[in-house]
Order: structure tokens, then sequence, then C-alpha cells
């Protein structure tokens, strides 16, 4: 066995491996009051909009809290009570979405697709056509269940032809593929500090189109989660309306950083990319197959078939991958037994292949023959 990586490498899709200097910028205490913690806010939540190329037309509210939390505001936030969501529904974080409008009170119907399809921009096209009830469409960008990538801009054309707001959750594409305002229309677009930004998990932000935050005063069921007065709030003073999530403010503010070194949306993207495809080849030449047809596949978190042997138990399979220093995440499908494997995080370009000798070794040790043997026969999936 190699020197594995210790501590482990998280391939997963958030938390994820984060650098030595994102780490550090943690290493210091920050009063919320403080003019030079809200500097960083400030600086961060500009920067935050110009990935998006959104600082003439959009704000950039932060939230405390995981990502879901930001979703959960924005939806709140952004739907007025009476409002009606249309979810097109691809796997689990599209139905988490359409949980939280139930929740919430808001109406909602879904346009429901198997987990490794894309949604269809002229399925929302009719659904929109059919029923002008619907005043918001909400869609999944990566949906992170299977690892799909949703043609964000098509569907984004199709409910501005028809007059309606758009909500994304781009919690695991935001930075790392392309969501430009000038270009796509949105109301709202969700992210979080510890996905393709590589921070560490804590808080969320919503980029929201001004002319609309602007009336969403007293949308929100919620005091916490609403982002108008957060916004309102924040304008004011410079400062988060509740104790800020200090310290993972400034590991994101110091990702942010790093992420513009680096060469910002491109490199990032081109990164994962590259760590996508070694990872699908370098198993499948070890006879593992990933689930989803190439040309929807996201480079962000891919799902692989478990392998067809009676000795494998995934919780087995976990620990020894996870002695040969790599953290792997448990399939989310419900039909079809999988394993998934996250190319995000800041690991170097060793990491990947790392990862599949990993899962190599692991599979021999488990008495797991097939995966040698048929290599030749997988080798050009
Ligand atoms: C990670 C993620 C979320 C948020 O999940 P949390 O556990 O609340 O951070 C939401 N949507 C998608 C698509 C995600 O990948």
């Amino acid at each position: 066995m190699s020197q594995a990586p210790n501590p482990p490498i998280l391939l997963t899709p958030g938390p994820l491996t984060t650098s030595s200097r994102t780490r550090q910028a943690m290493l210091r205490d920050w009063g919320s009051w403080d003019g030079d913690f809200n500097e960083i806010t400030t600086r961060l939540r500009q920067r935050l909009l110009d990935i998006a190329n959104a600082a003439e037309t959009h704000e950039c509210v932060p939230m405390q809290g995981s990502g879901t939390f930001s979703v959960e505001a924005a939806v709140g936030t952004v739907v007025p009570r009476d409002g009606h969501v249309l979810v097109p529904s691809n796997g689990a974080y599209c139905q988490r979405l359409a949980r939280i409008c139930r929740t919430l009170g808001r109406k909602v119907t879904t346009i429901d697709y198997t987990e490794d399809q894309q949604v269809s921009p002229s399925d929302v096209d009719r659904a929109l056509a059919a029923d002008p009830s619907i005043t918001h469409v909400a869609l999944v960008h990566c949906e992170t269940g299977a690892g799909v990538l949703n043609p964000l801009h098509e569907i984004a054309v199709v409910a501005a032809k028809h007059g309606r707001g758009l909500i994304v959750d781009a919690m695991s594409s935001f930075g790392a593929l392309p969501i430009d305002a000038a270009r796509t229309p949105f109301d709202a677009v969700v992210a979080a500090s510890g996905k393709c930004l590589e921070g560490v998990p804590g808080m969320g932000f919503v980029i929201i189109r001004r002319s609309v935050l602007e009336t969403c005063e007293g949308n929100s069921h919620s005091l916490a989660l609403d982002l108008y007065d957060q916004w309102a709030y924040m304008r004011k003073t410079t400062q988060w309306r509740f104790t800020p999530p200090t310290h993972v403010v400034a590991a994101l503010d110091e990702a942010v950083t790093q992420y513009l070194d680096e060469g910002g949306l491109p490199a990032r993207g081109a990164r994962y990319t590259r760590n996508c495809e070694a990872l699908i080849e370098g198993l499948a030449a070890i006879g593992v197959r990933s689930f989803l047809s190439p040309d929807i596949q996201a480079p962000i978190i891919v799902t692989f078939h478990a392998p067809a042997h009676p000795n494998y138990e995934f919780k087995r399979f976990y620990a020894e991958v996870k002695k040969r220093g790599y953290i792997l995440y448990p399939g989310k499908l419900t039909q079809v037994e999988t394993f998934r494997v996250g190319c995000i995080g800041h690991f170097g370009e060793a990491g990947i292949p790392g990862a599949v000798a990993a899962i190599a070794e692991t599979l021999e040790a488990m008495g797991i023959a097939t995966a040698k043997a048929s290599a030749g026969a997988t080798a050009e999936v």
C-alpha cells in the first residue's frame, strides 16, 4: 500500500478538502461589530457578485447556516405566500426543494424525471404555458444526487419568455460552472461556502435581482431566514443581523482570494473537469462503471455502479478506502446500488489517481475479482 494521505482526502461534495491557507484564516477571532470584520463581509459579497457577473443587477445576501438554510430563505423571501412554484425534479435535491415549498405553504407542482435524466426545457415551456398560476420555476443546476447537470441557461430563457421568476439552487456548481447574470436571467441563485469555492461549511449566500429583492418585504414566513431583512440591515449597518459565522466568513474570503489567484471560474471548472475525466477513466479501467451518460454528467460528483459481486458491501468498501486515505460518499439512488466520488476540493493532481489506486486495492482486498478481470471489456466506457 502506498503512503495514505493523513488526514484523509475528502472526495465528498461538501464539506470538502480545503487548503491550509483557508484553514489558517480561521486561527483568530473577530468581533461581529468590528470594522475589520465588516470590511471582509463587504469585500466577500462584492466578489461573489462578480463571480456571477451580477454586480450591476443583483445583490449578494449572505445567510448563516448550511446551504439548505439559504435555499429555504430564498424560497421564503422571493416567492409570495400565494405564489406557485414549478420544480422540475430529477433527484434528491430537487425533492428537497419541493419539500421546502410545501413546508413553507407555497403551492408546488413538479415535473418528475428519473435520476439518470436531464430536465428538459421544452417540458418546462409546456408546463408554464399550460398553467398561468405558476409564478416561479425553482431549478437545481447540478443535481448532486446522481451528478446530473441541468440546462440552466435554456430553462432561464423559457422562464423569462413566460414572465415567471427563476430560483436556482446552484449549490454544487457555483464558481465552477458558468452562471452569467448578464446572459442568463434569474431572480435568485443560491450557493454556499463549503462547495466549489472550497471554503469551510457554515454559511450560504443568495444572489438576488435588486428589483425583485426591493419588493420582497414581508414575504418571509420566518424572522431568521428573511433575506430582505438581512439585506436591509446589512445595507444600513454593514453588519450581519444576528451573530455571523465569523471564522467561516474569514475562511471563505481567503478561499476566494485563492480562487481568483488560480484563474477564477475557467481554471476551477477545468481542474474539476480533469478530475472527473481521470476518475471515470481510471475506474472504468478496473471495471467500475459510471451511472450517467457522459453528455449529462456534471464535473462535480460521479455516481458509480457498485460492483455486482456477492462480496461487495458499501460499509466495508468505505472503511477499506478510508484506510487508504480517501473518504467516499454513499450513493443516493433508490433503485440501484451505487457509490459516489466527488471531483471537487483542494487536493493536488495526484488526488484522483491516488483514489483510483485505493479503490482498486480495496476491491482486490475484498476478493472482488471482477475488477481486474473485466477491465478490458469495459475500458471503452
Ligand atoms: C450541498 C447541496 C445543498 C445544501 O445541502 P446542505 O447539507 O444544507 O449544505 C443543496 N443543494 C444542492 C444541489 C447541494 O449539492
